[in-house]
């Protein structure tokens, strides 16, 4: 599985969500604490943002930890809300930058952190990539996030052995899934992180309980139960 983090809140250096904190997803690459699904997150990294009301994206297909360009100019990015990603591809599924998170509709950025089987997926033009996560994508996007909830629980009705966790945002609202792997929930006082798991020893940090949806906009947080 891969790791994701999602930020909404106050303009903040992407660098300090993703390569600063001690177990951070420039840590998480090469030793995340709460994996449950493969050991490392070596096959790619991508990193989201919204400029404004345009997303923007780093993808590359190369470990995150020896990416010395991307460390250099990370604090220099800065965003209200980013979604970022490393990776850990699943036996099978092309090793390439498009089939890396963020994937965009060009509103919305979506990361999924599981797997999927691909005939279990309704047919949809406009995948980034063959990969799961991508046709998974571009099935969410084709559907709406409003009915993130809904799309999750038939897709997993389709394919029993999925997991589903989904992390998107579209620069005003940071929604995710948990669906079979781990999620956390850090409210700090100026914005809001969903990440795979914490990235830091804080005492703050809430974990999500699977099948829940989180919904996290400038009004606050809210869980719901998915069936
Ligand atoms: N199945 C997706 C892929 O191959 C995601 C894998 C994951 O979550 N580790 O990229």
């Amino acid at each position: 599985m891969c790791r994701h983090l999602g930020w909404l809140g106050t303009d903040v250096a992407v660098s300090s969500l993703v390569l600063d904190p001690p177990y951070g997803l420039r840590v998480q690459s090469y030793a995340p604490r709460r994996q449950k699904h493969g050991l490392l997150n070596a096959d790619g990294w991508g990193v989201g943002f919204f400029d404004g009301s345009v997303p923007r994206r780093w993808r590359s297909p190369a470990p995150l930890w020896g990416d010395v360009s991307f460390g250099s100019v990370a604090p220099a990015l800065r965003s209200h809300c980013v979604v970022a990603a490393v990776r850990s591809a699943t036996v099978g599924m092309p090793i390439e930058a498009s089939a890396t998170a963020p994937f965009t509709d060009g509103r919305w950025l979506l990361s999924h952190n599981g797997v999927v089987d691909r005939a279990a997926l309704p047919t949809t033009p406009n995948a980034e990539s063959a990969c799961d996560s991508a046709r998974l994508a571009a099935v969410v996007f084709a559907r709406g996030l409003d009915a993130l909830g809904d799309t999750v629980a038939e897709v997993a009705a389709a394919d029993p052995n999925a997991r589903l966790n989904i992390l998107a945002a579209n620069g005003s609202r940071l929604l995710a899934t948990a669906w079979g792997d781990t999620l956390s929930i850090l409210r700090r006082g100026d914005g809001t992180v969903l990440a795979s798991e914490p990235y830091d020893d804080d005492a703050g940090w809430e974990d999500v309980p699977d099948h829940h949806l989180v919904e996290v906009t400038a009004d606050g947080v809210t869980l719901t139960p998915l069936h």
